[in-house]
């Protein structure tokens, strides 16, 4: 479903007017895995509000920017941004199989948006990380690098396979969530066709998003070789509390994939409805840590608006005292640290 219509006659958003407005500002995009999972009864589902558009989306706040993480400040060739020294983005293409109403990059995804690099567009990208030995770490984000077919990922993993300095390379996608059917063992081969540490970061943002037919997909990578991680975005009325956040990162975990970030809103025109405060982010995030499993712990992080890259946000457990640190325990119990009773009086 892409547009205002089809959704509508699908049953979803059914009463609510003045959506066509929204559907001609920003890409709309429901697969059939993603509508099987919302409740089209339900106007509050977690599942409608990430993808479902609303006519809060036509409301913009002074802060809002149409580039909120300033990806154009650092992309020195179409396709790349390089904004740390070792790693570079590579945005192949920009859509993707489903249209995130939360989206960061919303500006320059969909049908109207960036579109795919041209081959002319792509050598120069590829000429860029080989002229560039610092970098380490190639990023394949986009967009959806997935939404590729199998043979065009092999033919861009195959044309990284040469370039000695490049020893990561890391895909971020929503794809074996929202699309899962796509990922089968010609995906996985494609995706390591470069013959170097490859790495997947699963888009996911509540726990309902863990279906069977994503859980074979998620095995289908790491039986494949691919090593899985995890990022979400921390959304208000999706999993802004902690029993939805601790279902998510557990399924995560359970699902082989480690949980890497849980991104703080951004800045994106017309997501003022998805916003969390920093300190409640910053309050769950410590109630993760000591009830959960240290593997379900991701980072908690806001990408500083204007290019300043990404910064961890939660508060630290250490304060600097007279002598040495104070540091508080998961139960909130503050300790000296060293201690200072001598050992031999413990
Ligand atoms: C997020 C991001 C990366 C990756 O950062 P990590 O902390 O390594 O996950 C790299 N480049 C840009 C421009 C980014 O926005
Ligand atoms: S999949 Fe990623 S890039 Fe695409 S709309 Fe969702 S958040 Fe944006």
């Amino acid at each position: 479903m892409k547009s205002v219509s089809e959704l509508q006659a699908a049953g979803f958003a059914q009463n609510v007017t003045g959506l066509d407005a929204v559907g001609d500002k920003y890409a709309i995009g429901i697969t059939p895995a993603v509508a099987a999972l919302i409740d089209p009864n339900d106007p509050n589902d977690p599942m409608a509000r990430q993808f479902v558009p609303r006519v809060e989306e036509l409301t913009t706040t002074p802060e809002e920017r149409d580039d909120p993480i300033g990806d154009l400040a650092h992309s020195p060739v179409e396709g790349i941004v390089h904004r740390y020294p070792d790693r570079v983005l590579l945005k192949a293409v920009h859509v993707c199989p489903v249209y995130c109403r939360f989206c960061f990059r919303r500006e320059m995804v969909g049908p109207q948006g960036l579109g795919t690099l041209t081959p002319a567009e792509l050598d120069a990208a590829i000429a860029y990380i080989a002229e560039h030995e610092e970098i380490w770490e190639v990023i394949l984000t986009g967009g959806d690098p997935l939404v590729l077919s199998p043979r065009r990922l092999r033919d861009l993993m195959e044309r990284l396979a040469p370039i000695e300095h490049v020893k990561i390379v890391r895909f971020h996608t929503r794809v074996p969530v929202v699309e899962p059917e796509r990922v089968d063992d010609a995906m996985v081969s494609a995706l390591r066709a470069s013959g170097k540490t490859t790495y997947l970061a699963v888009h996911a943002n509540h726990p309902r998003e863990f279906t069977a037919v994503a859980k074979t997909a998620f095995a289908r990578l790491v039986e494949g070789g691919v090593a899985l991680v995890s990022q979400s975005v921390l959304l208000q009325g999706v999993n802004d509390d902690f029993d939805t956040l601790a279902a998510l990162m557990r399924g995560f975990v359970e699902n082989r994939i480690k949980p890497y970030y849980l991104h703080h809103p951004d800045l994106a025109p017309g997501t003022g409805h998805f916003r969390v405060s920093v300190e409640r982010g910053q309050e769950l995030v410590a109630q993760l840590r000591g009830r959960l499993s240290g593997l379900c712990q991701p980072t908690y992080v806001l990408d500083i608006p204007g290019g300043h890259g990404k910064s961890p946000l939660a508060n630290s457990m250490a304060q600097l005292a007279d002598q040495g640190h104070l540091v508080a325990d998961w139960q909130g119990n503050v300790h000296q640290y060293p201690p200072k009773t001598p050992n031999s009086e413990q």
